[in-house]
């Protein structure tokens, strides 16, 4: 696979779907990639990119900035509240906001900073328990209280079990988004990307089928 071929998947399933490609945003997630994969996408001209660690993404994308101009990117993995304020100067969305005492040292910060990433928050669809993010039942007072927080929630996203049907959970995540009036939807994978697309997803999250297999860390 390659990013035309990703783009083209996408681009085929929001056809199906009956929904606008530039609806779809597709988020190279370059985690754990050898730098050369980066540039040579870089090389093709995509400017959006996810990343897990703050620490991995603070040692690559400073210099990367330097020699590409402006680069989106988009912290998805879990986020320590001592490590906010540097996600929020490398980051231009954190997709991962996933409990209270984070949302409030973000929006503290923010205050700070006079600044804020686009903020998504992470549901735990699958109830489980090793898995970051609020419950499905939380959910909405979660939304409440980041609202309340006047953090500039632009949606929410979610990572499916493993081994179940990805679907029901992207179906789950979309119903959630719309009784509490957010458009964005942080969902789908290399392996589950058109199933999201159909069910609304407005941020993939895609790393290996663009890639290659990450070299492990
Ligand atoms: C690594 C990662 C991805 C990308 O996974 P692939 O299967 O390689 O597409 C997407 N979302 C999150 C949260 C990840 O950590």
């Amino acid at each position: 696979m390659s990013l035309s071929d990703i783009t083209t998947r996408i681009d085929a399933a929001c056809q199906a779907a009956g929904r606008d490609p530039a609806s779809v945003h597709l988020i190279a997630v370059s985690k754990l990639q050898p730098l050369d994969r980066v540039t040579a996408v870089l090389d093709e001209g995509h400017r959006l990119f996810g990343e897990n660690r703050v620490q991995e993404a603070d040692g690559k994308w400073p210099d990367l900035r330097k020699q590409y101009g402006s680069v989106d990117v988009h912290l998805i993995g879990p986020l320590q509240s001592n490590k906010a304020r540097q996600a929020m100067q490398l980051f231009q969305a954190i997709h991962s906001v996933d409990r209270p005492k984070l949302a409030n040292a973000i929006a503290r910060l923010a205050q700070e900073l006079g600044t804020c990433p686009d903020i998504f928050l992470q549901i735990n669809t699958g109830e489980e328990p090793q898995k970051a993010g609020v419950l499905p039942t939380e959910a909405d007072a979660f939304v409440a209280e980041c609202r309340d927080l006047d953090l500039p929630v632009q949606g929410l996203m979610c990572i499916p079990p493993v081994d179940e049907e990805p679907s029901l959970h992207f179906a789950l995540l979309a119903k959630i988004a719309e009784r509490n009036g957010l458009t964005g939807l942080s969902m789908g994978m290399s392996g589950d990307f058109e199933r999201a697309i159909a069910l609304g997803a407005t941020h993939v999250r895609v790393g290996s089928a663009i890639f290659g297999d990450r070299v492990t860390g």
